[in-house]
């Protein structure tokens, strides 16, 4: 059976390994080269955290994709994951780490509850003024994203698969049993009856800090709508804001970073890293996020081609979840199971919140 992948991204790349492993011929397309970093998957570096409040669909999912990311590891040698945890920084008792707790303790996730006092020592610096809580994931970590995007390919092709540089759209598609179209942030311009995705920018910094902030864990503030990580392979230490951004197109963008969205990580280093306020930023990326309406992804069958499939809606969240994605989109390709249906098309209401923010 000819399976052709369009998208090497995360979710294309992990969709054409999985579906090689399982003896398919095929066919992995992409129109720039995997891990450009116009795409979503082009970033250094991504989050992997279990914790995803009451939903405890991703839970499980990004703990299996652990277990791949490692094992991948293990067999290519090329290192991908920092084991260096995740700590989530609770403004509130009952807010979205307390509901990721209760999911971590009902699911066996290792996790600590930390009072703000005895989080402390997590890094070399942290103001725990304003918290009621840390929420410690140990045994999630960081993905240097770009080099993993890029072995999941490369380990595809050791499984059979071919990559191919092209770009195909619907009215020009590959001939095969199963189209899946992984594209990203492309996928509304390439579907605009059937795909509804909001585009919304996301700059990123990286601060020059000294050799205390190697091996510090990856850090949440969910409320306060901020991300990052210590000082990994020299990028220097992360600091994100991810406040609702403009919307874009990927592929003609200049991705420079904006001076206001500096200012807004430079006061949120400064105040929750006392000891980050005078370093200064070394490197800056601009990247997309592709958000359905609800933060769940999109899994889903074309309504009206048989064997195509529409896989994407990252929302911000995908990146970690990679391989165990691969293996659910080809289940469902394989009709060993059904899609979730709160990854179907269609109109999305509410707001499973599944970010590393509360809004935007
Ligand atoms: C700033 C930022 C921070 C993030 N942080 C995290 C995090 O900490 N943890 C986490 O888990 N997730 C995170 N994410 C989300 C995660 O990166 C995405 O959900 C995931 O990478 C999406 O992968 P994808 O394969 O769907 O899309 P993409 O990575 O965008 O890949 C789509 C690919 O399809 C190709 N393509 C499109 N159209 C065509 C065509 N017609 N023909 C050929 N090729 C085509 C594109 O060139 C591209 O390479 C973050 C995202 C951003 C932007």
């Amino acid at each position: 059976m000819k399976a052709v992948v369009v998208g090497a991204g995360v979710f294309g790349a992990s969709s054409a390994r999985a579906l090689a492993l399982r003896d398919w011929d095929v066919t992995l397309v992409e129109q720039y080269t995997p891990g450009t970093v116009r795409s979503a998957s082009g970033g250094d570096t991504r989050l992997l955290r279990a914790a995803h409040g009451n939903v405890d669909w991703y839970a499980e999912l990004a703990m299996r994709a652990r277990e791949q990311w490692i094992a991948l590891q293990e067999e290519t040698g090329v290192h991908i994951f920092e084991p260096v945890g995740v700590a989530w920084f609770a403004q509130r008792a009952n807010g979205f780490e307390a509901m990721s707790r209760t999911a971590l303790e009902r699911l066996g996730i290792p996790h600590e509850w930390l009072k703000p006092d005895d989080a402390r020592s997590l890094f070399p610096s942290l103001s725990t003024d304003d918290l009621e809580a840390v929420l410690y994931e140990p045994d999630a970590g960081v993905l240097h994203a770009r080099r993993a995007t890029q072995l999941l390919v490369e380990d595809a092709e050791r499984r059979g698969a071919t990559l191919e540089i092209g770009h195909p759209t619907p009215r020009d598609a590959p001939e095969a049993d199963i189209v899946v179209w992984a594209c990203g942030a492309w996928l509304p311009a390439l579907f605009p009856e059937q795909v509804e995705l909001t585009l919304s920018r996301r700059d990123v910094f990286f601060f020059g800090a000294d050799g205390a902030w190697r091996g510090t864990p990856g850090f949440c503030d969910y409320d306060a709508m901020f991300y990052g990580h210590g000082e990994i392979a020299g990028l220097g230490v992360k600091v994100a804001p991810d406040f609702a951004g403009a919307s874009l197109d990927p592929d003609t963008l200049d991705r420079i970073p904006l001076e206001s969205r500096a200012a807004d990580a430079r006061d949120y280093a400064a105040k929750r890293f006392p000891s980050l306020a005078d370093a200064p930023i070394v490197g800056g990326r601009v990247c997309q996020y592709t958000l359905t309406g609800d933060t769940h992804f999109l899994v889903a069958p074309h309504p009206e081609n048989p064997g195509w499939w529409i896989v994407g809606g990252g929302s911000g969240h995908g990146f970690k979840h990679g391989p165990a994605l691969g293996d659910y989109v080809a289940d469902c390709v394989e009709g060993k199971r059904e899609p979730e249906s709160f990854h179907a098309l269609g109109e999305r209401t509410g707001d499973a919140g599944l970010r590393t923010a509360s809004v935007g």
